[in-house]
């Protein structure tokens, strides 16, 4: 068996998220978590889920919640799919769409997930490097096959694309299904969904961990031309019929109906990254320019994983990611501001430290 062990620890190399300590006091800038609460509407629809209709399935279509999407969106509650975070849609995507005769194409640097799903599903990929300025370039992915999977803003750089380079791409390349995953939209980028009606190769992945602060309830959606919407329920109903409970699609579609909150946390969230990329500059950092709600930064005099660790000790959780285009960055979740305030003390303090 002893071979089998290794290949099996071969195939099956998982996605490492981001860790979830229970250190009372941390400063938690780790995950691109929202530090503001969900909608209080979200709250107050999943409790009333929760106590009084747990006995029942839940709507295995969660109809209501994609209809609330589709207004929401402006297009076909057949143009819509839900699943459990926009992880789980994204893993449908791969299997119902992305394998393709010719590799799949994603940047190198982007979402650590995307290469798990591919050996997970069998999915050749090629990647496509980032240029100088780490940023995705769209000519690169014209004279291609395979479809093509681009993260907008992309992860971990936080720089995005402009709709029209989106449209460019889909446009070039109509013989493929391309998929844009806007987990971090929101914050700045704007989203390619108005495409759709003129492009039925693009789909568009969305969350509802981020913006709207409701990573816990594990909430994703995809908005395409009904035909690949149809792919992906396929697979969707070849799986788990019942991908999300009552609690999270009363509480997502709560979530969307406060328009006000939204638009509220995610300006303060504008505005805190405004102040944070102005702060790490002002200490010496490198800060890419994110559209997202984390920034990536790195400093001449010290790696990225020295900076993690030693904010770690200081109670200071950051992400550092490896790779040779990546470790001399940290990733800094945009906070609240006294938890921005704690970080930038943290390495105004470790940066008088002489290393
Ligand atoms: N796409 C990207 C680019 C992400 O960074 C994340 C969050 N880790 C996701 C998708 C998944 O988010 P969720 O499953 O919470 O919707």
């Amino acid at each position: 068996m002893n071979r089998y062990w290794s290949e099996l620890a071969r195939r099956l190399s998982p996605y490492v998220p981001g860790e979830q300590p229970q250190i009372p006091g941390l400063v938690k800038l780790n995950t691109n978590e929202s530090p503001f609460g969900p909608s209080p509407m979200a709250i107050e629809a999943v409790r009333s889920a929760a106590t009084e209709t747990l006995r029942l399935y839940p709507d295995p279509q969660s109809t209501r919640l994609r209809e609330v999407l589709a207004e929401y969106h402006g297009v076909a509650l057949e143009q819509i799919f839900v699943g459990n975070g926009s992880d789980e849609v994204l893993a449908h995507a791969f299997v119902a769409l992305l394998r393709q005769a010719e590799p799949l194409l994603f940047p190198d640097v982007t979402y650590s997930f995307y290469p798990v799903y591919c050996q997970l599903f069998g999915v050749e990929h090629e990647t496509v490097p980032l240029d100088d300025g780490m940023r995705v370039r769209i000519d690169d992915y014209f004279d291609r096959g395979g479809s093509i999977i681009i993260a907008n803003p992309n992860a971990p750089t936080g720089i995005a694309l402009s709709r029209a380079d989106i449209e460019r791409l889909v446009g070039a390349r109509a013989d493929a299904p391309v998929v844009i995953d806007e987990a971090y939209v929101d914050f700045g980028a704007e989203t390619a969904v108005g495409l759709i009606r003129d492009h039925p190769n693009l789909l568009v992945v969305q969350t509802m961990s981020k913006s709207r602060a409701l990573a816990g309830l594990r909430v994703g959606y995809a908005i395409g031309h009904a035909g690949l919407i149809q792919a992906l329920t396929r697979v969707k109903d070849s799986f788990n019929s019942y991908p999300l409970g009552r609690p999270a699609q009363a509480g997502a579609t709560a979530a969307l109906q406060d328009e006000t909150h939204f638009q509220t946390t995610r300006s303060a969230i504008i505005h805190n990254r405004a102040g944070l990329t102005a702060a790490l500059t002002g200490l010496g950092f490198e800060v890419l320019p994110s559209s997202a709600n984390f920034v990536f930064a790195r400093h001449p005099n010290h790696t990225g994983h020295a900076l993690a660790t030693a904010l770690r000790q200081r109670a200071v959780l950051v992400r550092h990611l490896s790779g040779p285009r990546v470790s001399d960055f940290i990733r800094i979740t945009v906070g609240s501001v006294p938890d921005l305030d704690r970080l930038t003390d943290a390495l105004a303090a470790l940066l008088a430290t002489p290393s």
